[in-house]
């Protein structure tokens, strides 16, 4: 078969096939449309504003490394204005953070960006190998996950930014949508699409690559040549979220634009809510903002501290183990009432009218 040609420029010889689309298309052709792509993200959801601070949460994986390279180069190409600054978290696990921090230390170099690197042992007193030791795998990544978030805000804060962008891309989002679903939680399904978020006193924080598949990721930064640690962490045992993602990738094969229908999908659920506002505190040991005396990841460590590292985590039923603190944070609960997205009531009403006598 002879060489296509980029179906983009008529030119170049096309050596991608983009996942998401199908096109043929040369390498230059590739980054651009990747990058508009995302620039088209963040001009849609108007997510910056000229001098705005704002921090990149980097792992050195490929996500949050692409994510670095593509946030400097449109702040360049288009005068977004931003100052653009790497925010690190070192969760203390050997033989992965370790190798990864080494990665974002040369990606400063290489983006000539300021990087702040906080670790959860400076933080907390507990590094994610002690906390292993004593919880065991099955309930890590709920520590990992409340103190990431904390130590983040506390990160962006010292930095003093007015955003944090991560390096969530499609596949996460639809997993997560996935998820959601398999556990009826409408509340977090009519959240998890948000590119945005942000709670009274927290940091606005968002998703650029929120339309980005990651196959597309990986071929960014492959031929970019960009310098990522692939490896995965030793402890991620999610194994919930595994089976989305097998799940997601069966049907992606079938139907490579699955992954953006079902982000669209979890876009359309409307959850109306009705809001209760709760009042807000400061967590009494750390300051935190929380909605008990305690915050979420100051309950985790009395839990660890006092040998029962069960408190404050919730069981499979979605019962509470231990009382009161155990509520998540936030200044507002949240009680969803379902409604059908108009596109599917429509639909149901086209296949109504279908299936009714005639
Ligand atoms: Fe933390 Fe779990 Fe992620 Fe490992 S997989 S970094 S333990 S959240
Ligand atoms: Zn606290």
């Amino acid at each position: 078969m002879p060489p296509r040609t980029c179906q983009f420029c008529q030119n170049a010889r096309a050596i991608i096939r983009r996942p998401k689309t199908g096109d043929h298309v040369c390498k230059e052709c590739f980054f651009n449309v990747f990058e508009t792509e995302v620039h088209n993200t963040i001009q849609e959801a108007k997510l910056f504003k000229p001098g705005d601070r704002v921090a990149i949460g980097a792992s050195g994986g490929k996500d949050s490394t692409v994510l670095a390279h593509v946030m400097k180069t449109l702040n360049e190409r288009y005068d977004y204005g931003l100052n653009l600054f790497l925010l690190s978290i070192d969760e203390g696990i050997t033989g992965y953070r370790d190798d990864s921090l080494e990665t974002v230390k040369r990606n400063q170099q290489q983006y000539d960006l300021p990087l702040k690197i906080l670790s959860y042992k400076e933080l907390y007193g507990w590094t994610m190998d002690a906390i292993v030791e004593q919880v065991g795998r099955k309930n890590n990544c709920t520590f990992c996950g409340v103190f990431r978030r904390q130590a983040l805000d506390r990160g962006a804060a010292s930095l003093n930014v007015d955003h944090i962008v991560t390096g969530h891309n499609a596949d996460d989002i639809a997993e997560t949508v996935l998820m959601n679903i398999m556990r009826g939680d409408i509340a977090r399904l009519g959240r998890c699409t948000l590119i945005c978020t942000q709670g009274e006193d927290t940091i606005r924080r968002s998703k650029p690559l929120k339309y980005a598949y990651e196959k597309e990721i990986v071929m960014y930064a492959y031929f970019k040549k960009l310098d990522y640690f692939s490896t995965e962490c030793i402890y991620s045992p999610d194994a919930y979220r595994g089976h989305a993602r097998s799940f997601l990738k069966s049907l992606e094969v079938a139907r490579p634009s699955v992954i953006i229908d079902i982000i669209r999908s979890g876009e359309a659920f409307e959850v109306a809510q009705e809001v209760v506002i709760k009042e807000q505190r400061k967590c009494s040991r750390c300051g935190y903002i929380a909605s008990n005396e305690l915050c979420k990841a100051c309950t985790l460590l009395e839990g660890l501290e006092r040998g029962i590292p069960k408190l404050g985590i919730r069981d499979g039923k979605r019962k509470k183990i231990e009382i009161e603190a155990t509520e998540p944070d936030g200044p507002l609960r949240t009680i969803p009432m379902f409604k059908l997205p108009s596109v599917m009531e429509n639909s149901q009403a086209a296949r109504t009218e279908t299936t009714a006598p005639s």
